[in-house]
């Protein structure tokens, strides 16, 4: 069997190449020459383009930005729909729209592919260490063939329910998750206006009821005062945007979701979207004019 996998990035390099270690046949592309030569050290091939990695696969797999990065590789010129095997099955792992899932998985199931939407969680270090969860939906018969693949990069992988319901989950996840790291730098600078010392401050909360993974990632990276990327601002904002769009289909309420959004893109706009997403504390520090280590 053989994998063809797009997209080679901070998290989807890390997972393919913990499938090439499990012993799988992986055939690799990515618009980035560097990206494809990690994978060939340990015994990836590389594809001579989308096309013809496509063309070789029975998984297809890809791990891309944006919703628009997907449905190009997916449906445009040289991509999945024109050149996946009869039978193939494409698994997205990209953080993507249930809507654009849904409309790529009508175009494939024509040429008699089906898709699966799944999502991961757990950062780079868990993309490393194979340790993140996999929320997958789609067809059941498709995710069991596909199992022994996401066990190879994956610890708690989860069967949703129908395509679509992976993308739910991780979009509904990464919401709480952003409101949650917003509010700990929200936290971390009242703390530091009211003079109170940073490690002292962090002793206290990571020991009380205001603890949470949020918090302590934002904490690790504010300390070292370093924003350079293992998930980007930009990717942030997208999952914040998709998650309010779907709040807005379904006609449900967000609070406080749009403030949060309204941080992300503040920090966008002044020119942090490469910048790790911890770096919305830069937002804080700059409207304060301090930072929260003084
Ligand atoms: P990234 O920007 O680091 O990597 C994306 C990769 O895709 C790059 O190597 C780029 O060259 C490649 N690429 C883009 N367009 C391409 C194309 N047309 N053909 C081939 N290659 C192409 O992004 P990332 O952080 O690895 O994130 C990938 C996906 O995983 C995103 O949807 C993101 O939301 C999601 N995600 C990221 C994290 C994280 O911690 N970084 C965690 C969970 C989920």
């Amino acid at each position: 069997m053989i994998i063809g996998y797009i997209g080679l990035g901070n998290m989807g390099g890390p997972m393919c190449r913990n499938i090439i270690k499990g012993g799988n046949e992986v055939v690799v592309f990515d618009l980035n020459p560097a990206a494809v030569q990690q994978c060939v050290e340990i015994g990836g091939k590389a594809g001579a383009s989308l096309a013809e990695t496509v063309a070789q696969a029975d998984i297809i797999m890809t791990s891309l930005p944006m919703p628009t990065d997907v449905e190009a590789v997916a449906l445009g010129p040289g991509g999945i729909l024109e050149n996946a095997k009869d039978g193939a099955i494409y698994v997205d792992l990209s953080t993507n729209s249930p809507t654009v899932v849904k409309r790529i998985a009508a175009a494939l199931a024509e040429k008699g592919v089906k898709m699966l939407d799944a999502p991961v969680s757990g950062g780079v270090a868990g993309a490393e260490a194979a340790t993140i969860a996999i929320m997958i939906g789609g067809d059941r018969q498709a995710f069991q063939s596909c199992l022994p693949v996401f066990e190879s990069f994956g610890k708690k992988i989860v069967h949703t329910g129908e395509l679509g319901s992976g993308s739910v989950a991780k979009l509904v996840n990464n919401m709480l998750a952003f409101c949650n790291m917003t509010a700990a730098a929200e936290a971390m600078m009242l703390g530091a206006a009211a003079g109170i010392d940073h490690d002292t401050l962090s002793e206290v909360i990571n020991n009380s009821s205001g603890a949470s993974f949020a918090y302590r990632t934002m904490n690790h990276k504010v300390k070292k005062g370093d924003w350079s990327p293992n998930f980007a601002i930009n990717l942030a904002n997208k999952d914040m945007r998709l998650a309010l769009q779907l709040a807005e289909e379904l006609d449900v309420p967000m609070n406080i979701a749009p403030q949060v959004k309204a941080v992300f893109h503040a920090a966008r706009s002044m020119g942090w979207g490469g910048d790790d997403v911890t770096a919305l504390m830069r937002v804080y520090e700059t409207t304060m004019r301090r930072s929260v280590r003084d």
